[in-house]
């Protein structure tokens, strides 16, 4: 009996598997949390399926559906990973000379239609106080990518005061070294009319992760660039890398908002003030920060991919494309942000370099033509 097609509907707040079969179908299965699973278990003698794994985007409530090890010689296992807690129903349905089992996964939060959703964003868009000013800043100018006119640049130097970074073998400081360069990117940024930069350090003192963002967030930054150097034990390490906001950070964050009312508030300006006075629902609160984080982090992924192709030019690379991180600069939901690794800086020779100010003014050249073919390349898709 093969396991027949599996059809799939998946989206943030229901999702439904059919699985079909030539008799009635035997199974059994449980949930696990931490992370949320369904396991299914099909006692039936069947081929597996060639397109397992199947994996899906973090904007729905499945991620992936998997086969583990069974229970049996004759069943078969499947796993789906679920980014929130669940309900789970399954049923079978006949239909014709097939037994479809129907898994369907609702997220803990009751349905939502399509219509409501709607309705919901129409409303915040339209609520004519400053709040939604906010919102219709965060949700439209955002879905569109970055703003074309001036685009508000954070710019984030890497430690600071107390804290030194990582120190190179001939006693470079990696604070140093990213105040320097992110004092030059302000420089090349303020004479282009494309940008307005802030610093969210400007001399040599600590600032907190979370203030970090805070500060991005204070100046309406479009987008936030955290510079560092790398070290690794491994003293022939080498390169450039560029490292954006992972899903699975985006998913515990939003997890975390969702608890947290009020936090939502300062961490998302007007969109949160809405959404901590209560006259909102919670799955208008998921809708927005999904579309928030799902958002910052494709926008952060095109321009780290960008920036990239510009560090390509003047440095090895550590990593050729942007990798996941769950790091707390990266957290911000409604700011896309990034954080460049400028090379290894416990590698003797890299340390040299990232210690010149000819090497850092390139660095931050880099930098600055990484976001502008970014924000040229969005003005040619509009
Ligand atoms: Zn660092």
């Amino acid at each position: 009996m093969p396991l027949r097609d599996i059809p799939v509907t998946n989206n943030v707040i229901q999702s439904i598997v059919i699985f079909s079969f030539n008799t009635p179908p035997i199974y059994t299965f449980f949930y696990l949390h931490h992370p949320e699973r369904l396991v299914l278990d099909l006692n039936q003698e069947l081929n597996l399926p060639y397109r397992l794994p199947l994996n899906f985007n973090g904007h729905n409530l499945i991620k992936c559906i998997r086969t583990s090890t069974p229970i049996s010689e004759n069943s078969i296992r499947i796993v789906f990973e679920l980014i929130n807690k669940s309900q789970i129903n399954i049923k079978i349905k006949k239909i014709s000379s097939y037994y479809n089992l129907i898994v369907t996964i609702r997220t803990a939060l009751p349905p939502l239609s399509n219509f409501q959703k709607q309705q919901t964003l129409l409303k915040l868009n339209t609520n004519a106080n400053s709040n939604t000013k906010n919102l219709n800043s965060n949700i439209n100018n955002k879905e569109k990518k970055i703003s074309t006119k001036t685009v508000i640049v954070a710019i984030d130097a890497g430690h600071g005061g107390p804290d030194p970074g990582a120190i190179g073998p001939h006693g470079i400081k990696e604070k140093n070294v990213t105040i320097a360069i992110a004092h030059k990117l302000k420089v090349m940024l303020n004479r282009d009319p494309m940008f307005k930069p802030v610093l969210t350090r400007n001399g040599d003192e600590f600032i907190s992760v979370m203030g970090r963002s805070e500060v991005a967030r204070q100046h309406e930054a479009c987008v936030l660039v955290s510079i560092h150097a790398d070290a690794a034990p491994n003293i022939h390490a080498r390169g450039a890398s560029v490292l954006v906001l992972s899903n699975k950070r985006a998913n515990s964050e939003i997890a975390n908002l969702l608890e947290k009312n009020d936090k939502q508030a300062k961490l998302l300006g007007g969109a949160g003030n809405l959404l901590a006075s209560g006259k909102t629902n919670p799955y208008f609160s998921q809708v927005i920060l999904d579309l928030q984080f799902g958002n910052a982090q494709r926008v952060g992924y095109d321009i780290a991919v960008n920036i990239l192709k510009h560090l390509r030019e003047i440095s090895i690379l550590h990593k050729k494309n942007p990798e996941h991180a769950s790091l707390g600069v990266l957290r911000s939901p409604d700011i896309p942000s990034l954080l460049v690794e400028i090379g290894f800086i416990s590698n003797a020779l890299e340390e040299k370099l990232l210690g010149s100010c000819a090497y850092q003014e390139k660095i931050a050249k880099a930098l600055h033509l990484g976001l502008r073919s970014y924000c040229m390349e969005y003005d040619k898709l509009s």
